[in-house]
């Protein structure tokens, strides 16, 4: 063990007694100081000395958490309840400075590490059993240049927070549909939402990220500075590093959008589904139509949602064509703040739900396509699914496919399968009839997005990366050949992890400088 990089357990105790920050870690500390036990990268086990957990403590301006101490079984929770993981200690970074720390520390022993933005990973990949959890939730800032219309966002902000801050300069870019989802994840990925045909994937729009790789480096990526970065960040996932901080173009976009709900009765389905794709194959870029099915108490119905972002008559236009459809149940279609429309389904994704996501994208709409989807929700026990699609088109097609790791630019459905519940008694067989009613889409499919997928599917990774995994995995070489951050979509380095030696560069853990 590297012990002279870290402070000893006296000396560290003596800088955490002077500071309310790290009260917690003390506590656990003084309680007794012994080793703790962790999960190692290989998934053996390891004893983290007392000591070098409270150098950590001290290296840190956020708290170091670990279990047994106040706030741990709180900071632990992911999004998705199904993942009740025990993290070995959580790092919870307020800046570039302690992400540095935190990943020095894992890389130093080893450790087992899970990064969290938002922690709405629906295959629980933010969190982890026995290792680290580099947690980013105090990184919320979310800073507008209106000028320059650049939105600077810490890496652990939600969508909501950039959304409420671009709003008021009458700016916004692409954010996903669900507010308390975290930017992190969702950029790193791609990045669907109802300005994505418009403004391309929120990926599309960042223009810098500043990143702290595996060896500890912080970096600040763009297309002139570390350009092969700047390509694997957008659709790569976190297989890179961690980024504290995202620059998004903003653009205009009035407050106050066109939009809410159309509802029909499920027995419609069939030819609102053929109707929707139909009106999609001519929909201008500012607007977006995406459709659900689910079960309400009045029984299974579809609904069409409409986000019209520009031009008022445009968006007049399609609500106006979507209404020829038939008499709807439901009709909200109306003049509504933009930030309002983002939080439409916060509520039916609550924190703490356990979820099941099946989803692919699809590039036509087959007739074929929709009677699985129609199947596939009939079959499935009542309430047990949402299915949706987010349409893709517009802007998001238009960039390459080997533009940005994210390939599927031509996948102009994305369909995603939803099963959400509370009762643990339940897991089973939710998951089983949610996999029973997937096979019927999945053949349609073509292709996967790292974003949205279970467990099963991680390792299908020419599905995910299509033919930009080479590069990719060529990036992950030259970055992460340790695989250090392998919790996500994950790119593994051509050389197995086992045969290389985990970098051992004695530093201390404080005071690096910025490249
Ligand atoms: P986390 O769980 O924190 O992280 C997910 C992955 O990203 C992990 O591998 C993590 O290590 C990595 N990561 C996160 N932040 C960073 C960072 N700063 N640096 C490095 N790595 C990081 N996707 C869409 O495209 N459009 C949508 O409209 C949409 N809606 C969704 C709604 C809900 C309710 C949910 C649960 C998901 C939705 N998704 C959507 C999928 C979403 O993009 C992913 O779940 C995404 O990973 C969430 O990001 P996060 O930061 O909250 O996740």
């Amino acid at each position: 063990m590297r012990r002279r990089h870290f402070l000893g357990a006296t000396g560290a105790a003596a800088l955490l007694a002077g500071s309310g920050a790290f009260a917690r870690t003390l506590a656990a500390l003084a309680a007794g100081p012994g080793d703790i036990a962790a999960r190692t990268l290989s998934g053996g086990e390891t004893l983290l000395p007392g000591a070098h957990v409270a150098a950590l403590a001290a290296a840190l301006r956020g708290a170091v958490i670990l279990p047994g101490t106040a706030g741990y079984e709180s900071a632990r929770k992911a999004w998705n309840g199904l993942f009740d993981r025990r993290p070995a200690l959580i790092a919870q970074c307020t800046g570039a400075a302690d992400v540095v720390a935190a990943v020095d520390f894992a890389r130093e022993h080893a450790l087992l590490t899970a990064v969290r933005g938002g922690g709405h990973s629906t295959s629980g990949k933010s969190t982890c059993e026995g290792g680290l959890i580099i947690d980013l939730s105090p990184m919320r800032a979310v800073r507008v240049d209106a000028a320059t219309r650049t939105a600077r966002v810490a890496g652990g902000a939600l969508l909501g927070q950039l959304d409420h801050e671009t709003a008021i300069h009458g700016l916004a870019t692409t954010s996903g549909t669900v507010s308390h989802t975290g930017a992190g994840g969702l950029t790193l990925g791609g990045g669907y939402g109802r300005l994505a045909r418009r403004f391309g994937l929120a990926c599309d729009n960042v223009r810098a990220f500043d990143l702290v790789t595996a060896d500890g480096k912080a970096l600040v990526v763009t297309e002139a500075a570390h350009p092969d970065l700047y390509w694997g960040l957008r659709g790569g996932g976190g297989n890179f590093g961690v980024v504290t901080s995202f620059d998004f173009r903003l653009h205009e976009v009035d407050p106050i959008v066109l939009g809410g709900i159309l509802v029909w009765p499920a027995q419609r389905a069939r030819d609102l589904l053929r109707f929707y794709r139909d009106a999609v194959a001519t929909l201008p870029d500012d607007v977006n139509v995406d459709v659900f099915m689910a079960h309400t108490p009045d029984g299974p119905v579809i609904g069409m949602e409409l986000c019209a972002s520009g031009r008022r008559s445009a968006g007049e236009r399609v609500a106006a064509q979507l209404r020829t459809f038939g008499k709807p149940l439901v009709d909200t279609i109306a003049p509504i703040a933009y930030v309002t429309l983002q939080k439409r389904v916060d509520a039916q994704n609550p924190h703490g739900v356990f979820h099941y996501g099946k989803a692919g994208f699809m590039r036509e709409l087959g007739d074929a396509a929709i009677d699985a989807a129609i199947d596939s929700f009939a079959a499935a026990p009542p309430g047990s699914i949402v299915l949706s699609i987010q349409l893709g088109g517009g802007a998001i097609g238009r960039v390459a496919k080997d533009a940005t790791a994210f390939t599927h630019r031509d996948g102009n459905f994305w369909v995603v399968q939803i099963s959400n519940w509370t009762d643990p008694a339940l897991t089973e067989s939710h998951i089983a009839a949610a996999r029973t009613s997937w096979a019927r889409i999945d053949p349609h499919t073509s292709g996967k997005y790292v974003n949205s997928i279970a467990e099963e599917d991680y390792g299908k990774l020419r599905v995910l990366y299509g033919p930009n995994l080479e590069r990719l995995i060529a990036l992950k070489d030259r970055y992460d050949p340790a695989n250090l951050f392998r919790l996500n979509a994950n790119v593994a380095p051509s050389r197995r992890a086992d045969e290389l030696s985990l970098p051992a560069t004695p530093r201390p853990v404080a005071g690096r400088r910025a490249t």
